[in-house]
């Protein structure tokens, strides 16, 4: 390896992919400089034009999409299913930012302090270059997802996708350099952790998603520098399973959520709360649903686990088991490594008899385990799932769509799903983002676009009470004038400022 080069390798076959630049300080300073140059003429564009821009890009993935995934696959050892729901679930969002970006971009009017005399309209700016810091489990998608919405709005973006996976995202760019999107607007300076924190060194506006470690120094920085910063960072979600339950549904969807891109997702499965009335049915069918999971690194949407990107995760899962077991915990099934499908394949293991003084049940995974833990009722459900630091995503699995509303509105978390999971990231109307050590901002919906403007307030006075040589804010006339106000916008609504 080359000094200043990253090798990218294949987590299955464990062959060299590519080498990629370890980018220092002044390179990613430069890049920065290139895209604050090209920014001007972008943002100059009107709405509608940088919204054309995303669709075809947009269109021109799509049609790349074989090639996309094969490279998501090589650098990750996800399996198809994997890959594609990366693929989809991004198209579905530029599709999203293509049609409304204009929209909740176009200037607002409202209704002033004194309406009549005076007229006021929100513009939005956009924040310059908006630096993106992207993970591993989800190259392809997490790269993006921030960057269409940041471009829509007129920003120039550079993105540092992890060091473990930068190809997805390389790739992807190139394919808005093939649909007219100029090089400096979107750039990808390729590096480790220090080639991040010198890109939040550099940037008007940082979004990161990563560990909640990596996010808090991100945060500090930003912090010293007052820019803005998105963080979107770790969970541990909880789902929970009520008695009125159709338990296969409960049971498989409960796996779909725990081992998706084999458990190394942000909003995956982490804890189960079911309640006594059905608990020892779900573990049963939950059980039977694992053994049939089919892992491997083949082709085709009927390979359900693939392998695990990251070593560090692997042992971390493993630590976690043992940390249970010792604690009385009981693995019903899996939590066996497969060294005949390659190096980091774990059976999805299902665990019972677990409690809060576990760390599975505490500390966020990443990778297909399944605690299982039996409640008393709804309440006590929620008292467990809002025990703990993160705030991310969560489920209640009931037939009762009110209650079902009703629970979902208890859990402490930024999105919360009836009946399904993992749906709220793709779902591009719904804010997505975490509280807690789960971090800060939303992504996706007007919301996911709003962070990467600043409001812009302009008011006109129609300068009808001005008088030469007034020379206090506030005259006598003008305190009668907010007294007035201030009993008749009782009685006409209409005179209050609107929203
Ligand atoms: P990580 O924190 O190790 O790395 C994330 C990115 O930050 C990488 O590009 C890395 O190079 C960079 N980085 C590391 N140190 C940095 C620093 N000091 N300054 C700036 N950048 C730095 O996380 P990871 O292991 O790549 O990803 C897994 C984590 O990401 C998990 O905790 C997971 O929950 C979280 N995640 C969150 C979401 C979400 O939407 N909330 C989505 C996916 C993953």
């Amino acid at each position: 390896m080359g000094q200043g080069e990253i090798e990218v390798m294949n987590p299955v076959s464990g062959d060299v992919l590519a080498r990629v630049p370890d980018s220092t300080p002044e390179q990613v300073c430069m890049a920065v400089e290139r895209a604050r140059s090209a920014q001007a003429a972008w943002t100059a564009l009107d709405d509608k034009a940088r919204a054309q821009a995303v669709r075809r890009w947009g269109d021109e993935l799509w049609r790349s999409r074989d090639a996309l995934m094969n490279t998501i696959r090589q650098e990750t050892g996800k399996n198809e299913t994997g890959a594609l729901l990366e693929v989809i679930v991004l198209d579905n969002i530029l599709d999203y930012y293509a049609h409304y970006a204009p929209k909740i971009l176009r200037p607002k009017t409202r209704r002033a302090l004194f309406p009549v005399l005076q007229r006021v309209r929100v513009y939005y700016r956009p924040h310059g270059v908006v630096g993106i810091i992207s993970p591993w489990n989800y190259p392809y998608l997490l790269a993006l997802i921030d960057a269409a919405p940041a471009l829509a709005a007129g920003n120039a973006v550079v993105i540092k996708p992890s060091e473990i996976t930068p190809l997805s995202a390389l790739a992807a760019v190139e394919a808005a350099y093939r649909v007219g999107i100029p090089r400096d607007v979107i750039q990808v300076v390729t590096g480790g952790g220090a080639t991040g924190a010198a890109l939040v060194d550099y940037v008007d506006c940082i979004e990161v998603t990563g560990s909640t470690a990596t996010g808090r120094k991100v945060a500090q920085r930003a912090g010293e520098r007052l820019i803005p910063a998105g963080l979107e960072l770790g969970g541990k979600d909880p789902l929970i399973v009520l008695e009125d339950v159709d338990i296969d549904v409960a049971a498989s969807a409960a796996l779909q959520g725990a081992t998706e891109n084999a458990g190394q997702v942000c909003i995956s499965t982490e804890r189960i709360y079911v309640v006594d009335a059905v608990y020892d049915r779900f573990v049963a069918r939950l059980v039977d649903y694992a053994q049939r999971l089919v892992m491997g690194s083949g082709n085709g949407l009927g390979v359900h686990v693939g392998s695990m990107t990251n070593e560090r995760e692997l042992l971390r899962c493993e630590a976690q088991i043992a940390d249970a077991v010792e604690k009385g915990a009981r693995v019903l099934f899996g939590g066996k490594r497969r060294p005949d499908l390659g190096p980091l394949f774990l059976e999805p293991a299902v665990l019972v008899d677990v409690n809060h003084t576990m760390e599975v049940m505490r500390e966020e995974t990443f990778g297909p385990l399944i605690p299982v833990m039996r409640v008393k009722d709804a309440e006590e459900a929620i008292r467990w799932a809002n025990d703990g630091a993160y705030g991310l995503s969560g489920a209640v699995f009931t037939r009762d769509l009110k209650r079902g509303e009703r629970l979902a509105r208890q859990i402490a978390s930024g999105d919360v799903s009836v009946n399904r999971t993992q749906f709220g990231i793709a779902t591009p109307s719904l804010p997505m983002g975490g509280s807690g050590a789960s971090g800060l901002g939303r992504r996706n919906g007007p919301e996911g676009l709003l962070r990467f403007v600043q409001s812009h307030a302009v008011l006109i006075d129609r300068g009808w009470l001005n008088r030469p040589g007034l020379l206090t804010l506030l005259d006598p006339g003008l305190y009668r004038a907010f007294k007035a106000l201030r009993v008749l916008r009782r009685w006409i609504p209409w005179l209050r400022a609107s929203v």
